[in-house]
């Protein structure tokens, strides 16, 4: 299927590795040009490098920052030729137990999971309409369906987010401007291995055994790839979900122990 975005330009944030990585690849073998986000410049160029070798035909520039940073988001949109498409993303806070999250701890959980999303998003939404042409896809988390032990903090940054976008979506859509939320369960890179040695650690459990019980609970038997995880990402970016807004799709191989 051809998503009707070729030479469409997207910001995708924090995307060296994992998840955003996954939704540039994806976009970039669209046709679609970039400008990616990370905070450590190496692995950023590295990153798109490979995706400039991989897709000779379009730009890719890059910014090193860290995109909570307001100089960093403002950065970002000034480099941008122009934006019509937008992956927010960044980091989730390290796991930690509620009776000891501290206010600061708070703090930085919600400037990294909502107010940085949400002053991006609203930074550039005005462009899109302009255009009458705008796809924002959020990297939430499936704890915003089921929560997740330890990940209170992010979870909740994460659900404000959710409510922000599904408010905002119903003004922006007759525009052509969409916002939908991709939500990963458990896809296999650096933040599910880094949680779940703290998992093994707090348990005194082997790093080994605590990921063969995570595989084998989930109903695929696997992990996601950040491959699958961007193709789905470059579809919620694509010409095709123009009546499609607000929505929380779900990747988790099947885990949300429910029918709708
Ligand atoms: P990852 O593999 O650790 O990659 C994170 C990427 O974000 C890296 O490129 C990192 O590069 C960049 N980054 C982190 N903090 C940043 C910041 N403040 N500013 C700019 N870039 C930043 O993580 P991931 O698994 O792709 O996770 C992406 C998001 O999905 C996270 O919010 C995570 O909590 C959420 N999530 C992941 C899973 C999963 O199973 N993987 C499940 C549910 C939710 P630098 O460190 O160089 O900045």
């Amino acid at each position: 299927m051809d998503l009707g975005i070729k030479g469409r330009w997207a910001i995708v944030e924090a995307a060296s590795k994992g998840l955003g990585k996954g939704s540039a690849a994806a976009l970039a073998a669209e046709g679609v040009n970039l400008v990616l986000n990370a905070r450590g410049k190496e692995t950023l160029e590295e990153t798109a490098d490979k995706i400039r070798a991989d897709n000779p035909e379009i730009q890719v520039l890059t910014l090193a920052g860290d995109i909570t940073q307001i100089e960093i988001r403002e950065a970002l949109i000034k480099m941008s030729p122009q934006i019509d498409i937008l992956v927010t993303n960044a980091g989730g806070p390290a796991p930690g137990n509620f009776r000891t999250d501290t206010r600061e701890r708070w703090l930085s959980a919600l400037e990294a999971q909502l107010l940085g999303h949400a002053d991006m998003i609203t930074k550039v939404v005005d462009q899109m309409v302009a255009r009458n042409f705008g796809r924002i896809v959020n990297i939430t988390s499936a704890s915003v369906k089921m929560p997740v032990e330890n990940l209170g903090l992010s979870t909740a940054a994460r659900m404000a987010l959710t409510g922000f976008a599904s408010t905002i979506s119903r003004e922006l859509i007759q525009h052509n401007v969409v916002i939908n939320n991709l939500l990963p369960g458990p896809f296999e890179t650096d933040r599910l291995t880094g949680n779940m040695r703290f998992a093994a650690d707090r348990a005194g459990e082997a790093y080994e055994d605590v990921y063969a019980a995570r595989v084998g609970k989930n109903p695929a038997k696997r992990f996601g790839t950040p491959e699958e995880f961007g193709a789905v990402c470059a579809f919620l970016c694509s010409n095709h979900v123009g009546f499609m807004t607000a929505q929380n799709v779900l990747m988790d191989g099947g885990a949300f122990p429910g029918n709708i």
